[in-house]
């Protein structure tokens, strides 16, 4: 990008139900009844602007605090040359969120190498935007989450003390894309999990890594994994190391 090139900047948008923050493009002078009404957002949702809020951008403390439009933010990031910052964004935000993903789910970062894939695929072969964005949408919406304890986030645990925090004792991880979550019908539940989907049983990001031919780096030597694990063929325990118990069943 040239340094003569005047930044793109986004707004903040927020659409009727609150949720994510959305992000809208600059709009024209002439459209200035725009700023009294509901505008479309990058991501195609119907958002009034919040004027106070500052521009659409990763650190700013309402976007990291109340999240961003999956869609909306790598539009921004593509649009922005800001892809690699959002890339970081998108790891979990502390060390012992990062542990619990490591402890409870097998592949938990199969999604970054998602993103990482489309995001060298649009280096070398030019950006058709609307199809990356669809699939870095996509490969962010299912990223696994841990869910905390609801004493937890109603900030009344006793977990202050533990070097992990209120992750010590999470044992759950879950596709919020796929999980139900109560709606804002259920007042002061709104947000409690209806239906659980867990991570591990989401086909989607296993489903795109293969479609895409996507191989994550093997955990322990750092070269192309096998696929179907994050080990390569030398560091894949052998199948046949499986001890097997015979007798002691009841017949
Ligand atoms: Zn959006
Ligand atoms: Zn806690
Ligand atoms: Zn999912
Ligand atoms: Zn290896």
């Amino acid at each position: 990008m040239s340094n003569s090139e005047p930044a793109k900047t986004f707004r903040i948008g927020v659409t009727l139900e609150g949720g994510s923050l959305h992000a809208v493009a600059p709009i024209p002078p002439e459209m200035v009844l725009a700023w009294l009404s509901y505008v479309p957002a990058e991501c195609g949702a119907a958002v009034q602007i919040a004027h106070d809020w500052g521009l659409f951008e990763r650190g700013n403390e309402r976007i990291d605090r109340l999240g961003a439009c999956a869609h909306c933010a790598w539009s921004v990031a593509l649009a922005t040359s800001t892809t690699q910052r959002e890339l970081v964004a998108l790891n979990p935000a502390s060390a012992a969120e990062h542990d619990a993903l490591v402890r409870l789910h097998p592949r938990p970062f199969l999604y970054l190498d998602i993103c990482r894939f489309l995001l060298k695929d649009i280096e070398e072969h030019g950006p058709d935007s609307g199809r990356f964005i669809q699939a870095l949408t996509i490969a962010t919406r299912h990223r696994p989450v841990v869910l905390l304890d609801t004493l937890c986030t109603e900030d009344s645990c006793d977990h202050d003390e533990k070097p992990q925090g209120c992750y010590a004792d999470a044992d759950t991880v879950a596709c919020r894309e796929c999980t139900i979550s109560a709606g804002p019908w259920a007042g002061a539940y709104e947000g409690y999990v209806e239906v659980l989907v867990l991570a591990e049983d989401c086909p989607m990001l296993p489903a795109m890594a293969k479609a895409y031919g996507v191989k994550s780096p093997c955990a322990v030597c750092g070269e192309s994994s096998r696929g179907d694990t994050e080990l390569c063929n030398l560091h894949t325990p052998l199948q046949g190391n499986i001890e097997v118990r015979r007798g002691g069943g009841a017949s």
